[in-house]
């Protein structure tokens, strides 16, 4: 399917018809349909094709699940092998060729320990599904209730796995400072900042009299996604292992949108080294399908048959199109392809932000890319940071799409414009992203008041 051709019976007007059908029909709830309100119709790699004939590029990559791009050669074919062969396509959780062959890929890229004593529960079929499963799997195995998360963190909109996340309104969660560096809760920032986070959790463990009851499991993100592309500094991964280890809490790492080469290496734990109890995976791994996992230490696998069930966990098409995906960026070096190219882009954005006050930072890891907007006005604080700047942010991003370029929004404010292109891109379309983000950047500064002038009627930030 070449993007070159033209599509005939998609008319301007039929997509005016359709995005009016969708804002008099769709719920008030709806999320990335306001700030992009395009009608995609074909898609291939980088590029997405709407049916008023546009083509933008793709950075947002279904919210970080597209490794391979948009349909990719081999996950069609590995969807249409089983297609064609006959295989049912729902088999509830039951054993096929499909989902053996997904298995034994999906261990060959895990860490050793997880590799040879891991067991996996498909849960379905998406990431939030996966991440109330481990909790579930961690209060059976140590009998205890409590959780542990961090600020900012994101990991889901069903009930526990909000309780768990920075936008909880109701929780018994414990929440625990996340290293961000830019905005450091001690005001430090660095390692420092980061050993401060640390001795925090450390406290609240030990303290007889800090109110918090031992735990069943810590969670975390290797890398904060929705909550602004925030890296955790190897060495607080590591302390959070040892004191999780030592306390004999069950660490959760929540991989659902570092996985699969994301970050530069196949799972974001490996940067650090760490082996977490229970490893939460979705997105990437279904290679564009709906799938969503735990593999855990066996020594936890305690619960009873049936302790967390679903109809939908036996994605036949997912599974397959997911083993594709896995082996196609194992074989390809994909991670580290990732590792270099996101360093490149990294490096553009900071020439960028040393052009621009309104850029606070710059930062990520692979092709997992954040840049925070500030108010280019306003007084930085003692760390050298400066207040959000949401409505610039959005006409950012609103700018971008008039470029033909799609953008995520996220962090605390939604003032961080992030980049999740898929791991195929070339160094060519790298730099097409990269030029025209800097040339909406401008445009944006220049027609955006600053956050205390008059509110444009354009602005629309997106919820994660
Ligand atoms: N965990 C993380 C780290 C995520 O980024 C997301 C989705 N953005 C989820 C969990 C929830 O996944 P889903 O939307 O598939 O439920």
């Amino acid at each position: 399917m070449a993007l070159t051709e033209s599509v005939p019976t998609a008319a301007p007007p039929a997509h005016e018809g359709i995005l009016r059908r969708q804002s008099l029909r769709e719920s008030a709830a709806r999320t990335y349909a306001r700030s992009l309100p395009i009608v995609p119709v074909r898609a291939r790699g980088l590029t997405i094709e709407g049916a008023d004939g546009r083509r933008y590029l793709d950075c947002l990559s279904g919210a970080g699940t597209l490794a391979l791009g948009h349909n990719h050669p081999v996950v069609l074919e590995a969807i249409r092998t089983v297609l064609d062969s006959g295989a049912p396509l729902h088999i509830l959780d039951l054993a096929t060729p499909v989902k053996d062959a997904f298995i034994t890929e999906l261990f060959a890229t895990l860490p050793k320990e997880l590799a040879e004593k891991g067991r996996i529960q498909f849960c379905g079929p998406a990431g939030t599904d996966a991440v109330e499963a481990a909790f579930t799997l961690v209060r059976t195995a140590t009998g205890r209730e409590g959780l542990m998360a961090f600020s900012g963190a994101y990991h889901g909109m069903t009930a526990q796995a909000l309780a768990a996340s920075g936008g909880a309104r109701h929780t018994s969660v414990v929440r625990l400072p996340y290293p961000y560096d830019y905005r450091c809760p001690f005001g430090t920032g660095g390692e420092r900042g980061a050993e401060l986070a640390a001795r925090w959790t450390r406290s609240l463990l030990d303290d007889q009299k800090s109110g918090v009851p031992g735990p069943a499991g810590m969670i975390l993100e290797p890398v904060q996604g929705e909550g602004g592309v925030i890296p955790a500094p190897d060495s607080w991964l590591r302390r959070m292992r040892e004191l999780t280890a030592e306390r004999r809490i069950p660490l959760i790492v929540d991989e659902v949108q570092t996985g699969v080469g994301r970050t530069g290496a196949f799972w974001a734990i490996e940067h650090s080294g760490i082996v977490p109890d229970v490893l939460v995976l979705s997105k990437a791994i279904g290679g564009s399908l709906p799938l969503a996992v735990i593999v855990y230490r066996e020594e936890l696998d305690a619960w009873q048959p049936g302790a967390h069930a679903g109809t939908f966990r036996g994605n036949q098409l997912a599974m397959a199109a997911g083993r594709a995906t896995l082996a196609y960026v194992r074989e390809n070096g994909l991670d580290r392809r990732a590792g270099e190219l996101g360093a490149r882009m990294h490096a553009r954005l900071t020439d960028l932000a040393a052009a621009h006050d309104c850029i606070g930072d710059v930062r990520g890891r692979g092709l997992m890319l954040g840049v925070e907007i500030v108010d280019r006005e306003a007084e930085a604080d003692a760390t050298g940071a400066r207040p959000a700047d949401p409505r610039l942010a959005a006409a950012v991003q609103h700018a971008c799409l008039d470029r033909g370029l799609i953008v995520e929004l996220g962090g605390r404010h939604s003032a961080v414009v992030r980049l999740l292109p898929p791991l195929t891109i070339t160094d060519e379309q790298a730099d097409a992203i990269l030029d025209r983000l800097a040339d909406a950047l401008m445009a944006a500064v220049r027609t955006t008041p600053g956050p205390m002038g008059p509110s444009p009627t354009t602005t629309r930030g997106i919820s994660p």
